[in-house]
Formats: C-alpha cells, structure tokens, sequence
C-alpha cells in the first residue's frame, strides 16, 4: 500500500533490494583485498546503507558523519560538518554512502575534507542520482538509480523529517508541501 501523502512510487522495495544485491557484489569485486571504511551520511543514508552492506563481502568497518545543507527543500549554498568520523581517516580507502546527489555540494564538500584528514582513497555510492539539478561537477562512482527533477522521499529521504521509514521511493503531493 502506498502512503496517502505520495502522488506515486517512483522506485519499488523489490527493485531496490535487487539494486542493492547488485551494487554489493560491484564494489566486493573492484574492492577485492582491501578493507575499506564504509562512511554514512546522517541520516538518509541509513536505510540504504543497512541493505547494502548486508551485501559487501568484505572485511570492513563502518562510521558516519552528519553534514547539512538542506532546509525544506530548499538547497543552501554551505554544507556543514556537525558529526566528524570516531577515528582519524588517515590512510583508509573510504567509500561514502548517500542518499541522493543533488547539486553534489554535500559530496564535493565531504570528499575534500575526507582526503585533508588523510585518506588513501574516497569512492561514492549513492541511492539515487538527480542529475538535472546538478551544479558542482562531481558524480558518484556508483549509483542505484538516476531520478527526475522531483523532490522524492523514501527508504532514508525526508520530508522536515518524514517519510524516512518508507520502504520505496516516491513522490510527495503538492498538498503536502
Ligand atoms: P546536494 O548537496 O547534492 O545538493 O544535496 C544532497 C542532499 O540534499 C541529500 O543528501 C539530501 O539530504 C538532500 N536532497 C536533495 N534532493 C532531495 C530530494 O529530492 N528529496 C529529499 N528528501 N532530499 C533531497
């Protein structure tokens, strides 16, 4: 059943699930003998990043980080950092989970701080991709599914705060707003 705030589903709890299965066995393959850190963005990154990891066949280890740069849905220019890493970086091969790359500000911003803290390596896998709305030029490595223009919440995205919890991605109505 689809929440009665949403105007439709964009991206379905099965296709994700296999999306997910796919992006793992990907990166456990170009990872092969490292053991890369594994760093969520708070806080819409961590549905997608449970799903994920469950398929990531390696020995890693896992943080996060807390940035912001949105209000409603509206982007402002900065981003940032309320929550660093609990360990130095120094030397790690890091791959940054995120929910959407929007404007690629939010990303542009972390991986330069993630390389001054010392970093080997950062990769990016993002959920989603809204390549229309992009104004940094920056693309994540790896990416589950390209969106239209649509402000979409779901599985992770919100709304002032809901809608995190839906297990699909979708499309909020206007009344909503
Ligand atoms: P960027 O810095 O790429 O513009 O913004 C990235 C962040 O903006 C994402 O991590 C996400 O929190 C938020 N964002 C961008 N587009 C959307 C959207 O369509 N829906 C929701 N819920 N958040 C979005």
């Amino acid at each position: 059943m689809m929440h009665a705030d949403l105007k439709k589903i964009l991206i379905t709890q099965e296709e994700i699930a296999r999306r997910c299965q796919e992006l793992g066995d990907t990166i456990t393959n170009d990872y092969k003998g490292q053991k890369p850190l594994i760093v969520g963005l708070l806080k819409g990154s961590v549905p997608f990043m449970a799903e994920l990891i469950k398929h990531i066949d390696l020995d890693i280890e896992i943080d996060f980080m807390d940035v912001s740069s949105y209000e409603g849905t509206e982007s402002v220019g900065d981003v940032r950092i309320n929550k660093d890493l609990s360990n130095s970086a120094q030397g790690d091969d890091i791959l940054l989970v995120e929910d959407i790359v929007d404007t690629g500000r939010t990303l542009r911003r972390v991986i330069d701080f993630l390389y001054q803290k010392g970093a080997k390596s950062v990769r990016v896998v993002s959920l989603l991709d809204k390549p229309e709305r992009r104004v940094v030029d920056i693309n994540a490595d790896y990416v589950g599914f390209v969106v239209p223009n649509e402000f979409v919440v779901g599985f992770g995205l919100d709304y002032n705060q809901r809608y995190r919890n839906l297990p699909y991605v979708g499309v909020l109505k206007e009344e909503c707003y």
